[in-house]
């Protein structure tokens, strides 16, 4: 605050702090005393608030800012004179309509809003809160703001804002959870308990026997793989998951993989093309390689019913990108961007043409990011889709 009045009062004959003549004016005398202690204590009160607090002109010259203000705003006292309010407004919207709302304030209408401010010095972004109000002062109008920091606030927003996402999200896995899994567990259930009742019959034929056996090896498979999947998609997100590297022949993968599912797509009337480019070692996890390729082969399989299904890799400059292309049903635009989120399916949905729990791909990209790869999907309904993804490219072996 100016201390120039006391200047005036000094030149006021008879009022000067060592004027001899001081007991001509006793009672102004006391006045200016009871001035200056209220002056005294409210400038206690303004640097005692938890609040910043500036006292500006509409071109936002400062005339006051108490302690919390500088602390927050990084300004040394003797800088006061030197910034302006506008020095400290980050947001543009803000800072456009700054004037109209200062404006607004002089003739009687205050406003409180938010904005981005920045501390003087590092340039540090602070969410406030500010309340502004118009005073007058030395006999001009002024505007008196009054700034909280809302750091602390918008942190704990963020994370209520995260956590209620969080609560959201494991709210649409826990129904497609039951919806799925509960569908999916109960059907090859139902197989095991209902074709092991039938075999209890004295009068069934070899081939009968023989026939019920490998339905219930069928439906005993199809639980062991969804308990995998279930312990997988676990296992990732719960980061127990471990990463195996070794030296790993490519080519030898994709042969193992072409003679695994060569007779099921034959079975199918699909074609099934291996297209691999320069024999490569690389440096990776084999398991979850060949569990990524085996997860996009399968639902490549089931999803294609005419046509060809091809896979194969492409060495690029510092990754191998390995692809699985169809010619099946493709995937909807609306569907597309959340295939790789846990238990999401198709529109096909509870279709019994189409088993799954909706984790293939989920644990697909699990691994790859495991891997340090990335993996995306290209499709169109009714065409076929082409899903790809890629892995670091550790070492090249010529042919
Ligand atoms: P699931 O196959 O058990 O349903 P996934 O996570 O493997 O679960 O796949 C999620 C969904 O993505 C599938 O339900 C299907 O709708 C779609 N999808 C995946 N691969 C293909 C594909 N090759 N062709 C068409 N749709 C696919």
């Amino acid at each position: 605050m100016s201390d120039d009045w006391k200047k005036y009062r000094d030149k006021i004959i008879g009022l000067g702090e060592n004027s001899a003549r001081k007991s001509y004016y006793p009672e102004l005398q006391d006045k200016i005393s009871e001035l200056e202690t209220s002056k005294e204590n409210l400038l206690t009160i303004i640097n005692s608030m938890s609040d910043a607090l500036f006292i500006h002109d509409t071109a936002g010259n400062i005339l006051l800012m108490n302690n919390k203000a500088r602390y927050l705003y990084q300004i040394e006292e003797d800088e006061i004179d030197r910034v302006n309010v506008m020095d400290l407004i980050f947001d543009q919207a803000i800072y456009n309509q700054i004037q109209l709302i200062w404006e607004n304030a002089i003739r009687g209408k205050s406003d409180i809003f938010e904005l981005i401010s920045v501390s003087a010095k590092d340039k540090e972004e602070i969410p406030v809160q500010i309340s502004i109000n118009s005073t007058v002062w030395n006999g001009d109008n002024m505007l008196v703001a009054v700034v909280r920091d809302f750091r602390e606030r918008k942190k704990y927003e963020e994370e209520l804002i995260a956590a209620k996402k969080k609560a959201e999200e494991n709210d649409r896995l826990k129904s497609a959870f039951l919806a799925n899994i509960s569908h999916e567990i109960r059907t090859p259930m139902n197989g095991i308990l209902g074709f092991a009742e039938l075999l209890k019959q004295s009068d069934l034929t070899g081939e009968q026997m023989g026939n019920y056996i490998q339905i219930i090896e069928t439906c005993g498979f199809r639980m062991l793989n969804i308990i995998n999947d279930l312990m997988d998609i676990s296992k990732i997100e719960s980061g127990i998951m471990t990463v195996t590297l070794s030296e790993l022949k490519i080519n030898e993968v994709f042969d193992y993989i072409y003679d695994l599912f060569k007779p099921e797509v034959t079975k199918k009337g699909i074609r099934l093309i291996k297209n691999t480019d320069i024999p490569l070692v690389i440096c990776t996890d084999k398991e979850k390689l060949i569990a990524v390729l085996t997860n996009l082969l399968k639902n490549a399989i089931k999803f294609c019913h005419l046509g060809t299904i091809e896979f194969g890799y492409t060495t690029k400059e510092q990754s191998v990108q390995f692809f699985v292309k169809d010619t099946g049903i493709g995937i909807s635009k609306e569907k597309i961007e959340h295939v790789f989120k846990r238990f999401i399916r198709g529109d096909h949905e509870m279709s019994p043409k189409y088993e799954g729990t909706g984790l293939g791909l989920s644990i697909a990209k699990g691994y790859v990011d495991m891997l340090g790869g990335e993996i995306w999907v290209d499709s169109e309904l009714g065409r076929g889709s082409q899903f790809y993804f890629t892995l670091p490219l550790t070492k090249t072996e010529e042919t």
